[in-house]
């Protein structure tokens, strides 16, 4: 069964020039255990994809349709107090910045052993064993020392640390992780990603990693989804995904990846930008940077359809539904 199923998302702002629809009919779902990649160009919904599951969209962003189910239950409809006890115990976040999670006032330990005594039945002294181990799996060294210490004693890759062993404190189910390692130098980049990777395999916990970096998710993910205009336009396992694109949009995407195109002649930027939520074209909203674009593209748009080993929103693969899926 899946542990979370997103289905026929939708997401509105509100505004005083009528409402904005920021995700429309966005749908996936997480296997137990498994790291789901969320991939695209800033705007494209990827957060507010993350901040809907975690139940921190900011107002005046509203769910407008749709469900999010975890382990079969609906979550996206919970009052306020529930859905906080969900999100502590079954999905744990992790930001771009350690500073939103952190608490400036506490010390490491306190914050640690507090989240692990709200949602797990333990006594004080087990929790504080439980976090030191905890910083010890997250490569924090001297845990014993550094679990007294206030988070601005830690530098931002070891706060990122930090913050990977407080999502994991309450031992939850799935870590939905924006953007976790963009904020840190390159040098520490890969090591976070291979410590979250590693961490959460071993913890048994499913990951939706949110990120611009195709790179990231070439060495993390198990599957991808990649997001254009508040919707998925492709979503499949990622080798399948980077190397044989079935949206021209993924497509164009990974040529803009210098070390993972062979034939150097090729690589390209997309031409033109991703439109505005306020100016999303009829029909396919890619259909004016596409280079395929035929005239059912201009007037109807594509839902998820089989494409070969993927799955993708183009009428390119209308026709090869019956086929060989
Ligand atoms: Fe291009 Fe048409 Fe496919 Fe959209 S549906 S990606 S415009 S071919
Ligand atoms: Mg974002």
């Amino acid at each position: 069964m899946s542990l979370l199923q997103v289905k026929n998302l939708v997401v509105e702002f509100p505004g005083r020039r009528g409402t904005l629809r920021a995700l429309d009919d966005v749908s996936f779902d997480i296997a137990p255990g498994e790291i789901l990649g969320v991939v695209g160009e800033s705007g494209a919904g990827k957060s507010l994809t993350g901040a809907s599951i975690i139940g921190l969209l900011e107002p005046p962003g509203r769910i407008a349709g749709g469900e999010i189910l975890l382990e079969g239950r609906r979550i996206d409809d919970l009052p306020f107090a529930e859905l906080r006890k969900v999100r502590g115990r079954q999905i744990g976040a992790i930001f771009q910045d350690p500073l939103t999670s952190l608490n400036p006032l506490y010390t490491v330990g306190r914050q640690l052993t507090e989240t692990i005594r709200t949602h797990l039945p333990v006594g004080q002294a087990e929790a504080r064993e439980r976090a030191i181990q905890l910083l010890r799996d997250t490569g924090i060294p001297a845990a014993e020392q550094r679990i007294d210490h206030h988070p601005h004693q830690f530098s931002g890759g070891m706060r990122q640390r930090v913050v990977i062993a407080l999502a994991l404190a309450a031992e939850p189910k799935l870590i939905v992780a924006d953007e976790p390692t963009t904020a840190l130098d390159v040098s520490i980049q890969a090591q976070i990603i291979t410590l979250l990777k590693r961490i959460c395999r071993e913890r048994g916990a499913a990951v939706m990693l949110i990120t611009h970096d195709m790179g990231v998710i070439a060495e993390t993910c198990d599957r991808v989804a990649v997001m254009y205009a508040g919707r998925v336009a492709e979503i499949g396992p990622v080798h399948d995904v980077i190397h044989r694109p079935a949206h021209p949009y993924t497509a164009g995407l990974m040529a803009c990846i210098p070390d993972m195109t062979q034939d150097r002649e090729r690589l390209h930027q997309i031409d033109g930008a991703m439109p505005r939520l306020n100016a999303i074209p009829a029909g396919c909203a890619f259909h004016p940077r596409c280079d395929r674009a035929f005239d059912r593209c201009h007037a109807q748009r594509p839902d998820l359809m089989p494409a070969g080993t993927t799955r993708a929103a183009c009428w390119l693969h209308a026709g090869t539904t019956g086929g060989a899926s």
